[in-house]
């Protein structure tokens, strides 16, 4: 078994780290506010330099692989307390297709998993339904636990005992106990914070009735995330009301908090898609030209964080994706679909690796933790040492196993 403590410098030698990167002579400094709010809104006829700059950081940054992570989708509750005007996800009780996984679910989809090689258990779920339904608190009390935060910490610590998956919660806003004790089964963990704008939350807009995305608490669990350490996914979600500056200053809220932990181990630019039946059916999706935009932006705020958005969402041409400065395709599962996209099916593994290909990089499977945030889990305790141990390759990135299937 491989020894944790050692990976990081291997990791460090191929992909680089916030404290080396930075101290290059030849990197610029990041873009201002001012500069962000001109280029996220430039004309097309600058939009050439803008992609190019933003190629260039990231090509300094980890030249010539693109990652993704390999994963099953675990939805453990599509039971939500929020109302968000782009969601399909989520259910009331009694809704069809309303559903709480059972242990016996969630690890037998984990196995399948780990059969086709996934390394990542992605548990999604809605926010706190118990606090709204009396049907959820009675599903807990027949599980035998007193809130879904205590139902996704014993369903992490399964998956982490029973198979080779690393689980990555994303379960909505935590208090800093519930980040800490979450921590403790999973390398890393993710909060969109989709933007800092609160005029979304008046009325008819994006999240009137969704009291968990009000912007300063979404930004307080992502800083409690960096004050205790905690290898963190956030990011933008864009076409959602905001306006183009809006974007600036969520990805400059990230970036402080990052520049202040250090934490901020990916920022994922993901995109409105229309959906059948949304409160926001009507609304008009971001451009191709604002997505690129936006990506490119986030790149030159922040050149050395891993920036990320999900193929499904940019079909049929998301490889031009990777002219804004990506590295990263985001989780994607050879098994399970994108609940919360499952009109936009995940495109085929191999295709995804030869269309990168094509567009000159090399596809590469990392774990749900980044390798230069491996460091930051020295002291894991086990299960999850154990695990990170058998998953990471000396890279830091996944040992990619035997499959029994494609
Ligand atoms: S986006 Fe998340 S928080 Fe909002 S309604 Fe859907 S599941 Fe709930």
């Amino acid at each position: 078994m491989a020894d944790i403590t050692a990976l990081p410098s291997e990791a460090v030698k191929l992909f680089g780290s916030a404290a080396s990167e930075s101290a290059r002579p030849s990197s610029p400094p990041p873009l201002s506010r001012e500069e962000a709010c001109h280029w996220v809104r430039c004309p097309d006829d600058d939009l050439a330099e803008l992609l190019r700059s933003a190629r260039d950081l990231r090509y300094r940054f980890k030249p010539g692989v693109i990652t993704y992570s390999r994963k099953v989708f675990l939805p453990l509750t599509n039971l939500c307390r929020d109302y968000c005007g782009y969601c399909t996800f989520r259910r009331d009780p009694g809704q069809p297709g309303a559903h709480t996984m059972t242990p016996d679910e969630v690890l037998a989809v984990a196995k399948a998993g780990e059969k086709l090689g996934c390394t990542e258990a992605l548990f999604s779920l809605g926010d706190k339904p118990e606090m709204l339904f009396p049907e959820m608190r009675e599903t807990l009390r027949h599980l035998g636990f007193n809130s879904t935060l205590h139902y996704l910490e014993a369903m992490c610590e399964l998956v982490l005992r029973e198979t080779t998956l690393l689980p990555h919660p994303n379960p909505g806003l935590m208090s800093s106990e519930w980040i800490s004790r979450l921590s403790a089964v999973s390398p890393s963990m993710g909060l969109m914070l989709e933007t800092t704008n609160e005029a979304l939350l008046a009325v008819r807009a994006a999240h009137d009735n969704a009291p968990d995305k009000v912007p300063t608490r979404r930004l307080r669990t992502i800083e409690e995330a960096g004050k205790q350490g905690v290898p963190f996914t956030t990011g933008i979600l864009i076409g959602i009301g905001e306006s183009a500056e809006d974007r600036v200053d969520a990805l400059l809220a990230i970036r402080d908090l990052h520049q202040r932990y250090g934490h901020i181990q990916e920022v994922i630019v993901q995109n409105f898609r229309v959906k059948p039946g949304i409160p926001m059916h009507g609304s008009p999706e971001p451009s191709r030209g604002d997505m690129l935009r936006a990506i490119a932006v986030a790149r030159l705020l922040m050149p050395e964080v891993n920036l990320q958005a999900p193929p499904n969402l940019s079909d049929p041409d998301y490889e031009d994706l990777l002219a804004a400065g990506i590295n990263d395709w985001a989780g994607i599962s050879p098994l399970t679909p994108d609940f919360i996209n499952p009109e936009r099916p995940w495109p085929h593994l191999q295709e995804l690796a030869e269309r990168t290909r094509r567009k000159g990089f090399e596809l590469r499977q990392r774990l749900p933790v980044y390798p230069e945030f491996l460091s930051r889990l020295a002291s894991a305790r086990e299960p999850l040492a154990s695990r990170l141990s058998a998953s990471a390759a000396a890279d830091g990135l996944a040992r990619v196993r035997k499959r029994t299937a494609a």
